[in-house]
């Protein structure tokens, strides 16, 4: 063999140099989605997307967006883990089930319908085209299926996504939109169809908002990412807080009731913005009611000292929001800080109260759960307006009684509403419903799906094309 000289060796270095830097960037998908500044996240936005609109046909679409499904899934506990850690709040069960729920049965391509009507003047197509690039904010309470649900609701419309999340919930959301562009990267669509800031503030959000080529802002959140959404001067998807309030009538089958309120509440440690946050009970049934609620793991705080205690500690000063440091936290942990050590299986706190009290009119997003008692259904109905403060987000009912449920249902307006079952049935977890996270409150389109993040075209030949 021929001995190697010093310019062989530099060649032979180079290479091996090339190949691992090149294994390495395949391996790590090539490419960060993830931007500091928001004019280099929406360039690369606009041009994914107009190669997704126009170069990616609608089978291509749906088997990149199957793909996806199929990558995710083997990774959820990883990444429910990383939320976990990263937010400190809720738990790793509920969080890989949110999780599941998210790839399983977010909508997709599928969704997205043609109408065509024709008559003697001819024949009318029309179709439900994307808006371009969205912005969409998400919240530090659901980072990684809120990402999830709407990458696969966004883009089976044909937009592009710049995703900007909850500072508190940075680094799993960037992990997660790495993920989730890694796999579809890796299946053919185009580099920077999902982005996401690295830095957040609310300067960046309020600039990538009114970016002129951003087409749609999706905001989830509290009131103030909402209002700011609205004011954006773009078309907007806005899904903002709720308070649901759970009536319990005389009618109720209340041992089921009992065994769903609990379930409902402690999912997650109540940071859906769907779940059970008030409990109105008819007076009758509400003995009965709260013995099955302790038998499935509620506690049952009486001591008004600590009653206040408890208030003190998680609500801000005004008592009109939770203490951050408090919500999304396990019950146990939360009795412990007011001086109680509870057995490791109490998943709710249970407080009887006036309808008036902050933990039935805050949202608390903790599992904390405020219980008035009323003398009638009426009485109940009344109790639930004022609690939900009209935010029209969602509300539920245990009855066997149809008038009480057509009614309430009616009278709350409310955008998801669930009769006998856990809150999380509405979110899709063993109920029919397809499942959404950024659930359209304030701005009407709902829980959404592939079809809220459409425009609607027309196109009208006219004259001819009937066959018949
Ligand atoms: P949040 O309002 O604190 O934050 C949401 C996002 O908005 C974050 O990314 C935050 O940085 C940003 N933001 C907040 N104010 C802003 C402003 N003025 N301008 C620009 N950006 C702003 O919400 P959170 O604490 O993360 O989430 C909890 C709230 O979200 C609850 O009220 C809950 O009910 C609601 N929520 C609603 C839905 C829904 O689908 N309707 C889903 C999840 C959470």
């Amino acid at each position: 063999m021929k001995p190697m000289d010093e310019k062989m060796l530099h060649e032979l270095v180079s290479a091996v140099v090339k190949r691992i830097s090149f294994e390495d960037v395949v391996k790590d998908g090539g490419f960060s989605p993830a931007f500091e500044k928001v004019d280099d996240a929406v360039e690369i936005s606009v041009k994914a997307q107009r190669k997704w609109q126009f170069e990616y046909s609608l089978d291509k679409k749906k088997l990149i967006i199957d793909s996806l499904k199929a990558d995710l899934l083997p990774q959820v506990e990883e990444f429910s883990s990383l939320a976990l850690k990263d937010t400190g709040m809720g738990n790793l069960k509920d969080k890989i089930m949110k999780n599941r729920l998210a790839i399983e049965k977010t909508p997709g391509p599928e969704f997205i319908r043609t109408s065509c009507t024709t008559g003697d003047e001819g024949l009318v197509l029309e179709e439900h085209a994307p808006f371009g690039v969205i912005a969409s904010i998400t919240p530090s309470t659901n980072p990684t299926a809120s990402v999830i649900n709407n990458t696969i609701c966004m883009l089976s419309a044909g937009n592009s996504v710049v995703f900007a999340p909850h500072p508190g919930a940075a680094e799993s959301s960037i992990d997660m939109v790495q993920r989730v562009h890694d796999s579809l990267i890796s299946h053919g669509a185009p580099e920077g169809i999902i982005t996401v800031l690295s830095r957040i503030s609310m300067k960046n959000v309020g600039a990538l908002m009114s970016h002129p080529a951003v087409r749609l802002v999706s905001a989830t959140g509290g009131p103030g990412v909402v209002n700011a959404a609205l004011s954006s001067g773009k078309p907007a998807v806005g899904a903002g807080p709720g308070n649901p309030p759970v009536v319990v009538d005389e009618t109720a089958h209340v041992e089921q009731a009992g065994k769903d309120i609990v379930a409902g509440c402690s999912f997650d440690n109540n940071l859906p913005c769907t779940s059970e946050k008030a409990l109105i009970v008819v007076n009758c049934v509400a003995d009965q009611l709260k013995r099955k609620m302790l038998e499935e793991g509620a506690f049952e705080l009486k001591d008004p000292a600590k009653i206040e205690a408890l208030k003190e500690a998680a609500l801000n000063e005004k008592r009109t929001d939770p203490n951050k440091k408090f919500v999304g936290k396990d019950a146990v942990w939360i009795l412990e800080k007011i001086g109680i050590k509870a057995p490791g299986n109490v998943r709710l706190i249970l407080v009887e109260c006036e309808l008036d009290d902050p933990i039935i009119q805050v949202e608390m997003l903790m599992p904390v759960l405020g219980m008035v008692r009323v003398p009638d259904f009426d009485a109940a109905l009344e109790a639930a307006i004022k609690t939900e403060h009209g935010f029209r987000h969602s509300a539920l009912i245990h009855s066997t009684n149809v008038d009480h449920m057509s009614v309430m249902a009616k009278v709350m307006e409310t955008t998801m509403f669930t009769k006998n079952g856990p809150s999380f049935s509405t979110l899709g977890f063993g109920g029919e419903c397809p499942t959404a996270f950024t659930i359209a409150t304030t701005t009407g389109q709902g829980p959404t799906t592939p079809l809220s993040f459409c425009r609607l075209r027309r196109c009208n030949l006219h004259g001819s094309f009937r066959i018949v």
